[in-house]
């Protein structure tokens, strides 16, 4: 039965990162994988965490199972950050731990469907396990462009997508910092999407897997708390894995806002049902030691100190690399007014194969980039290789 199965293809990405190290040349740029990278090129441990798994491996005296919700003070703790101000809407909006933002969004559709949608809205081009999942669930995606000619995000597509979905749709958004893009919708868009989303059937769907990284962890808000203040329902997925930089650990929520809070008791059992049928119970040490972070003051200061060194560092070459104006046929000034790791460049498949082989600089094949990637000591390489494969 099993010699059926046709071979599917590895994930480009993690196909380039074997690359990436087989790569000996001394000089070489890994802009693929989506990672967050400090100046030297590191991915280290926040030390935010590393007292708080200190604590963790003093304090905890059982391994025991928790229940399909994980661990609650994690996602308790996590709420105002999210949520802001009385971050439960009165009772109306009620969370539960999951393996990573993948988890989440997961679990966010699944329970989409199990409460009747059909169909997903979502913005293009996205995160590629959006479609992946939409695909393995059986939802039909229904595409609108994201960005716009001018680099800008594309408020008619998604008005217009908002404004043709049915009873049956849910749209998809990213909170902040969008994959792959770097395109966020400004406040006001915001506002306007909101509205739109009032006067709508579609339920809504806020995927935050990057608060923190665009503009600071209330400002990245701003989009998701609009729409929840305007609509009677919605899902939000959340990812720990880059704003506490525990990828490995697989750290997220998944959250349900009621149209009434005595709906949301009934809604969570669902959720914990498909939990319970996909992974039981999430991964506990991620989210726990999130959880001691947030329960004190001292920790907290300090995983906010070093998210905003990420930021800061994120944004310095993002105005390194808009300074620059263009490189060869590429204009890299929009990337100076977007958020987050990514951005997309607009490269044929083969300039993004004579960047890796003749400059080791390696990239996903959609031309999108980690700006993390990039530094004060390889930007210039960087935008020379640029120009010299566009020119
Ligand atoms: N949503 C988006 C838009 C993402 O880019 C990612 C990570 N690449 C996730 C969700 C999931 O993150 P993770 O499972 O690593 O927490």
């Amino acid at each position: 039965m099993l010699n059926t199965l046709a071979p599917q293809p590895p994930d480009a990405l993690l196909a380039l990162i074997k690359q990436f190290e087989a790569d000996d040349r001394s000089d070489k740029i890994d802009l693929g994988v989506g990672v967050y990278r400090t100046g030297e090129g590191d991915t280290p441990v926040f030390d935010a965490i590393k007292k708080a798994e200190h604590r963790l491996h003093e304090e905890q005296t059982s391994k025991a199972y928790l229940g399909p919700e994980g661990d609650m003070g994690f996602v308790n703790a996590l709420m105002p950050y999210l949520f802001g101000k009385d971050a439960t809407r009165g009772g109306r909006i009620s969370g539960m731990q999951t393996p990573g933002g993948t988890g989440a969004v997961r679990l966010a559709l699944a329970l989409a469907q199990k409460a009747g949608v059909t169909r997903v809205h979502l913005g293009l081009p996205s995160w590629p396990n959006h479609a992946q999942i939409l695909k393995d669930l059986g939802l039909e995606t229904v595409g609108f462009d994201h960005a716009s000619a001018d680099g800008s995000a594309d408020l008619d597509a998604v008005l217009a997508a908002i404004r043709g979905a049915q009873a049956g749709d849910a749209v998809l958004l990213h909170a902040c910092c969008h994959n792959p893009t770097g395109i966020d919708y400004t406040d006001e868009q915001w506002d306007q999407i909101a509205a739109a989303l009032a006067d709508s059937e579609a339920l809504p769907l806020i995927d935050i897997a990057y608060q923190g990284l665009g503009r600071g962890m209330e400002e990245d808000a701003y989009g998701m708390r609009a729409v929840l203040a305007a609509v009677p329902e919605a899902l939000i997925a959340q990812s720990c894995d880059k704003n506490f930089g525990v990828y490995r650990d697989r750290v997220g929520a998944f959250y349900a806002m009621a149209e009434q809070g005595s709906q949301i008791d009934a809604i969570m059992s669902n959720a914990a049902a498909l939990a319970r049928a996909n992974w039981s119970m999430p991964p506990d040490h991620g989210g726990a030691t999130v959880r001691i972070i947030l329960r004190d003051d001292e920790l907290t200061g300090l995983w906010l100190d070093e998210l905003e060194t990420m930021r800061a560092r994120l944004n310095e070459v993002r105005a390194k690399l808009a300074e620059a104006g263009t490189a060869g046929s590429v204009d890299l000034s929009p990337i100076g007014k977007q958020s987050g790791l990514f951005s997309v460049l607009p490269l044929a498949k083969s300039q993004i194969e004579t960047l890796r082989d003749e400059h080791a600089i390696y990239m996903a094949g959609s031309g999108r980039i980690n700006v993390a990637g990039l530094h004060m000591g390889n930007i210039d390489k960087f935008v020379q290789a640029l120009a010299s494969v566009t020119s």
